[in-house]
């Protein structure tokens, strides 16, 4: 083996490979080729661009061709490489897409646009207004751990619960403006674009200019404009989404993750980390506190608050002392009509003529089929994995999406005799209108769902004509569900609970409890005490009852009991090989064959392989997709027998025509 002594760059190439390449550095680049540096290279007679990783002295590589230029200087700091190596070895992704997720708009164009800089950091320096604010006692005493955490400047995760509109916001404030008076940064990552407008809009109040919104919806030259600041210093708070947790911050004091249990936090293409738990990671190497905030944190973070990892914060009432909002089931099994019971018009006529406002929510998650038993509320569920069994029609079945367990499908209810009916995810939100037109003619409606919001400027608009009063009614899927502040709110209907309570995915409960708080939070923000009317088929489901009693604890201990026996996190770590094709025949083959191969390859490594089977949306966009499951009760065994498995799929002649990808940590195992 021919050693060479002479200087050597590690580059990341935006290619969708888990390796960096090496380039031998020519000695007139040799100081400007540094780490983090955006750089040409010759790759098979092209001319591509990639970002060095390290140096290297030698390299076994004595045929490795000269990088031809370097195009910037450092823009990816020593902390923020390692940052990025560190996701794309956890979640077995390639090294040059994480970096790609660092940069801005991929980091094209960057190295141009340093040139003319500066332009506008005046402009953005505008002075802060002073606000006085009453801390509640509880905030006064989160505020205070807060600040020491900050102060002193030590890795500290802290689960800041709060329930809905108990000013869990005030906290992040005050957390961040003692970042700012040691003269350092705070970044604080949102779960949602439209949310990162709304929280930058309270932090400028505070902050004044210094403030800065990084997401992808931003043009790419305000998003490089940011980033720009961000990087030398001249904003005191990044505001973004998901991938603003790569944001570049030469003294990062403090990482807010706000809304910390909202799977959107799980990028779920492509690249799939988790930016909650990569804000985690990070905070851990710069030695710095991370609060995530929650009304219902996820059962992951309160078993690490359990276990006494993170500190547990809590903010158990709203601010001012308003009330909770009182919570009525409504039982559809004795309602003749499914879309609006007779308790949820009334409730919406008591509204019409008080002059309030309501919210009515319909969750349009996934679209699953499933049977469910009209009369007693029962629905067949896998035996093994202990989700519910998704109806497939040709052949005739029930099957199970984690572990394919099948059974017949029955035409009778096994609990109390009476005939099973299939339901499906949900009415639409337009047969909920003409219901509404149809039995409260005088209420003016608004609807925002999917359809409205394909057009990027309509969601505002709605939401903007609802605040002015301009209609009684908002009608409304998931992105009603969270984050709106409207004080003439008084009622919150759910119209159906029951759809994402059986999902096939181990997550349902906890997720059906999550949206029923949040969602119940959207009432009675203002004067008036709020009322939320739930519809639902099974109110005696744990979810439900629990959320209808507000004992949020009772609800936690039973889901963790119903984890543990079923061994799902946080009791066992998770990963997901999923299978993906055009050719439904090959993707069958190829997972089954990955199944074998892996089963026998985790087997010595104490980790268990469920699967193949189709997920439950086995068709997407024209690609056909299976999934095998993969749990064990450490991370690392876990990984090693996902990257051999992903290494057998790139070597394997099989899987020709298949795309394999694994997902570390799944969030949505559907
Ligand atoms: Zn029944
Ligand atoms: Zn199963």
């Amino acid at each position: 083996m021919v050693r060479r002594t002479m200087s050597y760059a590690l580059v990341a190439l935006s290619l969708p490979l888990r390796q960096s390449f090496t380039y031998r550095v020519p000695e007139a680049l040799e100081a400007e080729a540094r780490p983090g540096a955006m750089v040409e290279v010759p790759l098979r007679g092209r001319s591509v661009r990639g970002v060095v990783l390290a140096r290297v002295r030698s390299s076994e590589r004595a045929d490795a061709q000269a990088l031809t230029r370097v195009l910037s200087p450092p823009l990816l700091s020593p902390h923020l490489l390692e940052l990025t190596r560190w996701v794309a070895d956890y979640y077995l992704a390639p090294i040059g897409e994480v970096v790609a997720a660092a940069l801005p708009g991929g980091g094209k164009g960057l190295a141009a646009s340093r040139a003319r800089r500066g332009a506008r950091e005046d402009a953005v320096l505008r002075m802060a207004l002073p606000e006085r604010v009453t801390l509640s006692p509880a905030q006064r005493d989160a505020v205070r751990e807060v600040e020491q955490a900050v102060r002193a400047a030590a890795f500290a995760p802290m689960l800041l619960h709060g329930v809905t509109a108990s000013g869990k916001t005030e906290v992040y404030l005050r957390g961040a403006l003692t970042a700012r008076e040691a003269g350092g940064q705070t970044l604080v990552l949102v779960p949602e674009v439209a949310l990162a407008s709304q929280v930058v809009a309270r932090f400028r109040q505070r902050f004044g200019g210094r403030v800065g919104l990084l997401h992808s919806y931003l043009g790419v030259g305000e998003r490089r404009r940011n980033w720009e600041l961000a990087r030398r210093g001249a904003l005191d708070v990044v505001v973004g989404a998901r991938s603003a947790v790569f944001a570049p911050l030469p003294d990062l004091r403090l990482i807010v993750v706000d809304e910390e249990h909202e799977p959107a936090y799980k990028q779920s293409e492509q690249l799939r980390y988790h930016g909650r738990d990569v804000a985690v990671r990070r905070a851990q190497m710069l030695g710095v506190p991370v609060v995530l905030g929650s009304a219902t944190p996820s059962l992951e973070s309160l078993a690490n608050a359990a276990r006494g990892r993170y500190r547990h914060i809590q903010l158990p009432e709203r601010i001012d002392r308003r009330p909770m909002p009182s919570v009525q089931v409504v039982d559809l099994r004795r309602e003749d009509a499914a879309l609006l019971s007779r308790p949820l018009r009334a409730a919406i006529a008591a509204r019409l003529e008080r002059g309030e406002q309501s919210l009515l929510w319909l969750n349009r998650r996934g679209h699953t089929h499933h049977l469910q038993c009209h009369a007693c509320g029962w629905s067949p569920a896998c035996p093994d994995c202990d989700i519910t069994l998704t109806l497939h029609v040709d052949p005739l079945a029930l099957r199970c999406h984690y572990c394919d367990h099948r059974a017949p499908a029955h035409s009778r209810c096994p609990q109390c005799e009476a005939g099973l009916q299939l339901r499906q995810s949900g009415a639409g939100t337009q047969r909920v209108e003409r219901e509404l037109a149809r039995t409260l003619p005088a209420a003016r409606v608004l609807r925002l769902d999917a359809d409205i919001s394909r057009d990027r400027a309509a969601p505002a608009d709605v939401l903007e004509r609802f605040s002015r009063g301009e209609a009684d009614v908002l009608l409304g899927t998931q992105m009603i569900a969270k984050g709106l502040d409207f004080p003439d709110v008084t009622l919150v209907g759910v119209l159906d609970a029951d759809v994402a309570l059986h999902l096939p995915d181990f997550r349902a409960a906890e997720r059906t409890w999550q949206l029923l708080v949040q969602v119940a939070g959207r009432a009675g923000r203002g004067r008036a005490p709020g009322e939320v009317l739930v519809q639902t088929c099974t109110p005696e489901h744990a979810a439900i009852a629990a959320f209808a009693s507000g004992d949020t604890p009772a609800f936690q201990r039973q889901e963790l009991a119903e984890r543990r026996d079923a061994e799902y996190p946080p009791f066992v770590r998770l990963a997901t090989l999923l299978v993906s094709g055009t050719d439904a025949a090959l993707v069958e083959q190829a997972a089954v064959a990955l199944g074998e191969h892996t089963r026998a390859a985790a087997a010595p490594l104490g980790v268990r392989v469920l699967g193949p089977a189709p997920q439950a949306l086995a068709r997407l966009r024209g690609r056909h997709r299976w999934h095998l499951l993969l749990k064990a009760p450490q991370a690392r065994p876990l990984r090693e027998a996902a990257a051999a498995a992903l290494e057998w799929a790139d070597r394997s002649r099989t899987l020709g025509r298949v795309r394999v990808m694994a997902d570390i940590d799944p969030i949505e195992v559907l």
